[in-house]
């Protein structure tokens, strides 16, 4: 039966796939196909696996001490039990010889329909064996990533014949990812993956795993609340990335509909391409800088293939997240960002310093641990002076990396004079320790986020010490209007065009201006089409974004006349319900 699941859209598109099931915590789970003739090898490692832990498991048992609890041994018996479950050894094997999946994948597919039907059961006692389930594969996920597969072949996104969508079993058709939650550095680590499409139940429009997703260029929805409960392993589905929406076992007459969608937009990419080398120049002729917002060195070469004239935000938080708190020292650091400057071929890269917090976490097992409102907490340029050491390693290698061309140095989340007089000391003790080492260095503008209503007010005291600014407007709103922005429940309050927010963004950009300072918007709003001109009407000149909207957004600049938007811009300034005004 056909049904619909909304949540937010986030990234734009159609995607049409069968839904993978996976578990937060099995994110890391390698996801491949395998060639036919690599299914016995597969099935040989799942049946050693097994082995293995039943021998684990019976030698645990046998050696139990003499006044262990009595549960103890009930509880392995369950195990072993459930090791040999037949329901979850015939999926198995149906996802390896059927579908091609590598063991682990098969494995973890399985334990997600096995664990539905335990969660359904009515039987309090019955319902409960799913913890031990989870357990058991985990054992065994452990042992398989131990005896990785030597012919194992690299994850690629393999896609299918539409045409043959409903005809079932199929091996290639492409695949969309549900999940309840992915944290920002699971998404990422999907970047090369198998799937066309992601849905997650949590998240906001602007959450980073929205990001992330967003910088993947494939559909996605957040904010589908049970979606993942709805949607069973291998169901087919669509993903309407514009509305959107979750369209689960679609009728032929919807999938029709979704697949003459999906070939349109595919034209629409097609046309906008050809603006690739067109200037950024508005119809009376000024000059708009597109940058591009990136969060790995190899980011690089699509926002040159877009025509991005540097990089205006390096996220290089996700050079730190998901290490299980191994820090990457000065020397990965320095390589890194050398990596991504010379990715640009001599165009200027903005290294932001690490922003771990809030909905970043910097490992998922830590995110426990946060503080009850870690958006208000030890997050960003906070955790960065924290911890002068591990800041003065990061200052140093983004200095040294500036010796081998342009860059710019950004500071998130500065609110008091305070912190803007620790960073600035530090970096000058940075620049001191390289001297004493007699390491090179290059020069770097710097510059601070404006992303805190506080360092919006206070404007003018942060262009006496910096460089240039950049408005985060990510946080500039959820600050603004206490709304998190990871939180689908008050996601319909996330409103960029809040008047409030519509000042603060305006006055951070006619300071700027006033004292001849560059001013660019790096957050999402920068990257929407729909908010061009209302930002070129308010003065702004220097947009960052996802490569993958650059095209877009320019489309509006070559359309626009920046003279004649600035005054119809105050006016929207000064209405009381901007966004019916931007309609109207
Ligand atoms: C922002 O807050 O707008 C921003 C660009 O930073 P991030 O999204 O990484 O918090
Ligand atoms: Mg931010």
């Amino acid at each position: 039966m056909t049904f619909t699941v909304h949540g937010l859209a986030v990234a734009r598109g159609i995607a049409i796939g069968r839904a993978v099931l996976v578990a937060s915590s099995r994110v890391d789970v390698a996801h491949y196909f395998i060639e036919h003739d690599q299914i016995n090898t597969e099935l040989l490692r799942l049946r050693d696996a097994r082995d293995t832990v039943r021998q684990e498991l019976q030698e645990l048992h046998d050696n139990l001490a003499k006044d262990a609890p009595p549960e103890l041994a009930a509880i392995l018996e369950v195990h072993l039990m459930l090791l040999d479950d037949a329901m979850l050894a015939e999926g198995v094997k149906h996802w390896v010889s059927e579908r091609l999946y590598n063991a682990e994948w098969a494995l973890s597919s399985q334990l997600e329909v096995v664990a539905r039907q335990f969660d359904e059961m009515d039987d309090a006692y019955l319902r409960e064996r799913k913890g031990d389930l989870e357990q058991v594969v985990e054992r065994m996920l452990r042992h398989l990533k131990g005896h990785p597969n030597a012919m194992a072949i690299p994850a690629t996104r393999r896609t299918g014949n539409q045409q043959d969508l409903l005809l079932g079993d199929e091996v290639d058709a492409p695949l969309v990812l549900v999940a309840h939650d992915l944290s920002p550095a699971d998404m990422l680590q999907f970047k090369q993956s198998v799937f066309v499409g992601f849905v997650t139940d949590v998240g906001g429009k602007t959450s980073h795993t929205a990001i992330v997703a967003r910088s993947l260029d494939i559909p996605a929805v957040v904010g589908a609340r049970t979606a993942s409960q709805l949607v069973r392993q291998d169901d087919w589905v669509i993903i309407d990335g514009d509305a959107g929406v979750l369209i689960v076992n679609p009728s032929p007459i919807i999938l029709d509909e979704y697949q003459f969608k999906q070939r349109q937009a595919e034209v629409e990419r097609e046309r906008l391409s050809r603006l690739r080398h067109t200037p950024s120049l508005t119809l009376d002729g000024q000059k708009v800088e597109l940058l591009a917002n990136i969060e790995m060195p190899d980011d690089a070469p699509a926002a040159l293939h877009v025509g991005a004239v540097g990089v205006g935000l390096f996220r290089s938080e996700f050079l730190f997240m998901g290490r299980e708190g191994q820090l990457p020292d000065e020397e990965e650091q320095f390589a890194a960002y050398r990596r991504a400057i010379e990715g640009m071929k001599g165009l200027p890269v903005t290294i932001r310093t690490v922003d771990v917090g809030a909905d970043k976490p910097l490992d998922r097992s830590l995110k426990e641990e946060a503080s009850l409102n870690p958006a208000l907490g030890l997050r960003a340029i906070r955790w960065s002076l924290a911890d002068p050491t591990m800041f003065l390693n990061q200052l140093r290698a983004i200095l040294r990396a500036a010796a081998f061309g342009k860059v710019n140095l950004l500071i998130p989340m500065l609110a008091h004079g305070r912190e803007i007089r620790q960073t600035l000391a530090l970096l000058d003790q940075a620049r001191q320790q390289l001297d004493a080492r007699g390491v090179a260095y290059g020069e770097v503008k710097v510059g601070a986020m404006i992303e805190v209503p506080a360092a919006a007010l206070s404007v003018r005291m942060f262009l006496r010490h910096f460089d240039y600014l950049s408005i985060g407007t990510n946080d500039l709103i959820q600050y603004t209007l206490a709304i998190d922005r990871a939180d689908e429940q008050v996601a319909h309050l996330y409103d960029p065009l809040h008047p409030a927010v519509l000042r603060l963004v305006a006055d951070t950009i006619t300071a700027g201006r006033e004292v001849g300072k560059p001013v660019s918007v790096c957050g999402e709003m920068a990257g929407d089409p729909s908010m061009t001109r209302l930002l070129l009407g308010l003065g702004l000149r220097s947009f960052s974004m996802h490569p993958t909207q650059i095209l877009a957004v320019k489309q509006e600049v070559i359309r626009a006349d920046a003279n004649r938007l600035a005054p119809w811009a105050q006016q929207v300034l000064d209405a009381d319900d901007p966004a019916e005004f931007l309609l109207g």
